[in-house]
């Protein structure tokens, strides 16, 4: 088991869906469908699904209002209800022309399955086709969530995001003032917070910080604040900026290809030549340049792991 968990941990480094990839995933799975009607909604892996009431048939006839997302939560609006789907580390959708009905088997990366009635006249008209979605979690670590809520403030974790940076509202005083609150913390922990700021995971983070030339341990109230969000905007609004327009299908390749530091360690800085460094903490790594962002130094594991408390 525990050799299994590595594997999966390995085979994950680089692509875990994070806020510009979930940005992309609404605009791809907004246009195929909103206005489509649900036909049915499978679960196949029950462990993923964190909500029994309303129940899954409640969707059934029902028409899709909208997509839309909570930091990293992807929310469809059907009906009256809100399916959010957290798609964790190794979870994804992949968009289905014929879904087969019911589904086989329950092994299988598949986690749930939703199928749409078949598209009306008018929904081929305005460039809807197609006929549903597969939420597929890869690895033996399963940690995607799915829930179907009257609400998403329903749910806990999405209740108590931080503001999201794409925001219009979210300004470098934001910012400021989520650094001041978070003292002595330092930034990697900070960035990576969902109830400080929403929508940012261990990647990101980590290609933010190089950004901006800042070791993942400075102290986040010590932290100019213009100059993070400043970094922070350009590497977010860049990724979405490649993503966007992509289907979903081809987000993975691209977020892999375009990232500075994360997933890189041994290779070549983009920026200085110097070799990536790697710190290994609790279940995951991450990536840093040396000479861009600690002043040559190397951070220690053991330090680490104190710093992500
Ligand atoms: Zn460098």
């Amino acid at each position: 088991m525990p050799r299994q968990a590595a594997t999966d941990r390995l085979r994950h480094t680089g692509f875990v869906p994070e806020l510009p990839e979930v940005e992309a995933l609404v605009a791809d799975l907004g246009s195929r469908l909103t206005g489509r009607t649900v036909r049915r909604l499978d679960m196949v892996s029950f462990a993923a699904l964190k909500t029994f009431d309303p129940p899954l048939s409640a969707v059934e006839g029902e028409p899709i209002v909208g997509v839309s997302r909570h930091g990293k939560f992807l929310d469809i609006a059907v009906g009256e209800l809100h399916l959010v789907i957290h798609l964790a580390r190794a979870g994804w959708i992949r968009w289905r022309e014929n879904p087969p009905t019911p589904l086989a088997s329950a092994k299988g990366p598949i986690a749930a399955r939703l199928v749409l009635e078949e598209p009306t006249a008018q929904d081929v008209a305005a460039g809807r086709t197609g006929s549903g979605f597969d939420v597929t979690e890869a690895g033996t670590k399963k940690s995607l969530t799915i829930h179907l809520v009257r609400s998403p403030s329903d749910i806990e974790r999405v209740a108590t995001l931080g503001p999201d940076p794409l925001s219009p509202d979210f300004t470098v005083e934001t910012l400021a003032g989520i650094l001041r609150d978070a003292g002595r913390a330092q930034l990697k922990g900070v960035l990576r917070d969902q109830r400080r700021i929403a929508g940012i995971g261990n990647a990101y983070s980590d290609e933010i910080l190089h950004v901006a030339r800042l070791s993942p341990f400075t102290p986040a109230a010590t932290t100019d604040a213009s100059h993070l969000f400043a970094a922070m905007q350009h590497t977010l609004r860049g990724a979405i900026d490649r993503a966007s327009g992509k289907p979903a299908s081809e987000l993975k390749a691209e977020k892999k290809a375009n990232l500075r530091v994360h997933g890189r360690f041994r290779e070549a800085c983009p920026v200085c030549g110097d070799t990536i460094q790697q710190v290994q903490y609790a279940d995951s790594t991450f990536q840093y340049c040396p000479t861009c962002q600690t002043g040559g130094r190397k951070l220690s594991d053991r330090v680490m792991d104190r710093l992500l408390k």
